[in-house]
């Protein structure tokens, strides 16, 4: 189980090498298939999708590179194994069927048996009962002519199956189907996978059926770009090993920002950092607004945080009526939230500047002090500067902080309310999370 079931390895696919029509079709690539998997192949037309399967089935020699199969090189097996393996090993499906016109239905799903030395009777029994569970019993007799699109996809799935492979590779099986035939078949190979346990490379070019996978492997211009997880079915060591990659590192900044926003996720990183910094503004200065005022607020807020927007924009289309586009708050209320935001974006601009690194504490003290009047002296004034440079050294998280501001003045605190720490603090995680950029 530990061990992957197909093994890609530097695989290289170049149609008609050294000449003038030179194509690669398939760059250097790395793929670790795990037992029950069931991986998607994704990318649009001519990205290599059906080069990368047929490779992995063994139909395509690699130019570079190697294929393994349950442990064994395809490069190193000899006819007699490679036979073998399509017989016992891998079931194909593909776009086109290819089902034996002279041949009736029961005929072509064991086929693949017929070279088994089982009696005719039995092989007919076991396609019998394929037939049946994918309900196209009826047609067992009939020939492929006489049979629509999406019969057909499961005559052919049936005759993957017939040897019982632990392996089903489908190439755009549905691509020339209705939206219903397709969703039969794919529910047959979502079935096929979460019941009988079988490894699926499923390829296609529709992302609608994404969602079907456990892991998604995206294609384009014959390399390997991305992947994607919706289930891990993975050994655990080797997720933590994938993660373990420079692109999976959460900075320690992040993950102390983290515990505050529990919302906040690695995958949020790039571009979503933004929708999100503004989510969590917008929650933090407001209450009591509708959905609709909300989210069009957000929306705008988004805008402003991306820099789209300036500020003066922003307080006006928070005023304007939804039918001209606003977000249909009043005038005083669209004036003091962006003021508000004004603020808090003056914060962070202050300590986002490198060069003042050392003052960054001070004035966000200074900033605390005058919008929450708060009144310290001037020792308790010094001990909240301290507070703060501890938390934007990341030395302590939100909790901390919070904890620090609560604490009576001889033990070392500040002596605040439970309620004014928190609020201090919400406010001080929000500008750490504003000011924080990836690099
Ligand atoms: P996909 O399945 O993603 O549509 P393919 O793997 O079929 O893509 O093809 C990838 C590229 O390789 C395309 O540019 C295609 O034209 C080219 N190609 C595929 N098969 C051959 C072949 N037998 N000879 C030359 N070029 C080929
Ligand atoms: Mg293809």
């Amino acid at each position: 189980m530990k061990e992957p079931i197909i093994k890609v390895k530097d695989l290289r696919v170049i149609y008609n090498q050294g000449k003038s029509n030179e194509v690669r079709s398939l760059e250097d690539a790395n793929v670790e298939i795990y037992p029950q998997e069931y991986v998607i192949i994704f990318g649009p037309s001519g990205c290599g999708k059906s080069t990368l399967l047929y490779a992995i089935s063994g139909l395509q020699a690699p130019t570079y590179g190697d294929v393994s199969i349950e442990g064994k090189k395809l490069s190193e097996m000899n006819k007699k194994e490679k036979v073998n393996l399509h017989r016992n090993n891998i079931g194909m499906v593909f776009q086109a069927f290819y089902l034996v016109p002279s041949l009736n239905i029961i005929g072509n799903v064991c086929l693949p048996k017929s070279f088994s030395g089982i009696s005719k009777k039995v092989r007919e029994k076991d396609g019998m009962g394929l037939l049946q569970r994918f309900s196209i019993a009826e047609q067992a007799y009939k020939f492929p002519s006489e049979l629509s699109g999406g019969q057909k996809q499961r005559v052919s799935i049936a005759r993957s199956l017939i040897n019982n492979p632990q392996i089903i590779l489908a190439d755009e099986p549905v691509g020339n189907l209705d939206s219903e035939s397709a969703e039969n078949v794919l529910r047959i190979l979502k079935e096929l996978n979460e019941i009988d346990k079988k490894t699926i490379i499923l390829v296609t070019h529709n992302p609608e059926h994404l969602h079907f996978a456990d892991r998604i492997i995206y294609m384009k211009d014959g390399k390997i770009v991305k992947e994607e997880v919706n289930k891990e079915k993975r050994p655990i060591e080797v997720v933590k090993k994938t993660q373990e990659e420079p692109d999976y590192q959460i900075p320690v900044e992040m993950k102390i920002l983290m515990r505050t926003f529990r919302n906040l996720n690695p995958q949020q990183l790039g571009v979503l950092l933004v929708p999100f910094k503004a989510k969590q503004l917008l929650d933090h200065v407001l209450s009591d607004l509708t959905e609709l005022q909300l989210n069009s607020a957000e929306n705008y807020l988004k805008e402003l945080l991306f820099h789209n927007m300036d500020i003066g924009t922003f307080e006006r289309s928070l005023d304007m009526d939804f039918e001209k586009g606003g977000a249909s708050w009043n005038k005083k209320r669209a004036n003091s939230f962006a003021s508000k935001i004004r603020l808090i974006l003056e914060a962070t601009e202050f300590i986002s500047d490198e060069r003042e690194k050392d003052k960054h504490h001070l004035i966000l003290a200074e900033y605390l002090r005058k919008n929450f009047s708060l009144k310290l002296d001037e020792k308790l004034y010094m001990r909240l500067q301290s507070f703060l440079k501890l938390r934007m050294e990341n030395k302590i998280d939100g909790f901390g902080l919070a904890k620090k501001m609560d604490l009576p003045v001889k033990m070392g605190g500040l002596g605040l309310y439970r309620n004014t720490a928190d609020k201090i603090t919400r406010e001080v995680e929000i500008i750490m999370l504003l000011k924080y950029t990836r690099e």
